[in-house]
């Protein structure tokens, strides 16, 4: 059947080592997973579980690169996390199941209007324009199972034109990867090219125009985004 405007194309990470591409579905994400950060947030980690939200799969940005500093803000903050890509989906997966459905990790930075999502918390409102943004994730590309297994301990580091802002090991998340994907599944059903990221460890703050910011995961990968 034709089409009456334009179908959108759907946006895809490159998988490290081939030159094939992962389609991405959907992006999950996962709020104050690691409880230092859910500290600097003001929350306490031992009263308020995590819990998810989610970004519009064309706001991946493959690989980095220049990301436009957005407009409507003037506090944007990055947030390094892994990124889990699912080779394989479903309703009420058991955790004990759930590394079985991934295909493989990446390294992601959450890009977040903080001014916007603030204002948001304090009025009830839905997070969107702080979270779901143009180019607001960033996303290197795929390592596949086959090439660097399961990630669940390593560290997690990001640094701002060489400052290093953010350190923590994966092992601090509160809820481990096969939670999170036994948790999204109980509320929705998962798919392949969907995108869990899955929370960011402590030292979260702001980037400016020109601000080069690097990130990366032990045994993983990097990633680079420069704010124009
Ligand atoms: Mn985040």
């Amino acid at each position: 059947m034709e089409a009456v405007i334009p179908v959108p194309a759907a946006p895809t990470l490159p998988v490290e080592g081939t030159t094939q591409v992962f389609p991405v579905r959907r992006i999950y994400c996962i709020g104050r997973n690691y409880a230092d950060h859910a500290r600097e947030m003001g929350m306490d980690p031992e009263r308020e579980p995590p819990f998810f939200f989610g970004k519009p799969h064309d706001t991946v940005v493959p690989g980095g690169g220049d990301i436009a500093y957005p407009p409507l803000t003037s506090n944007l903050h990055h947030e390094v996390e892994l990124v889990v890509a699912l080779a394989t989906g479903g309703r009420d997966i058991p955790a004990s199941e759930a590394l079985g459905h991934i295909y493989g990790y990446a390294v992601g930075i959450d890009l977040t209007r903080r001014d916007l999502q603030a204002k948001a918390k304090d009025k009830g409102q839905p997070w969107d324009t702080a979270k779901g943004f143009d180019q607001s994730a960033p996303v290197s590309s795929i390592l596949p199972l086959a090439a660097g297994g399961h990630f669940d301990r390593g560290a997690i580091w990001l640094s701002v034109n060489g400052v290093e802002k953010q350190r923590g090991d994966l092992s601090q998340m509160i809820w481990s990867v096969p939670e999170v994907i036994a948790h999204i599944s109980r509320f929705m059903a998962l798919a392949p090219g969907d995108l869990i990221f899955t929370g960011t460890p402590a030292g979260v703050g702001p980037i400016l125009r020109g601000d080069r910011v690097r990130c990366g995961i032990e045994g993983l990968g990097e990633l680079e985004i420069v704010l124009v």
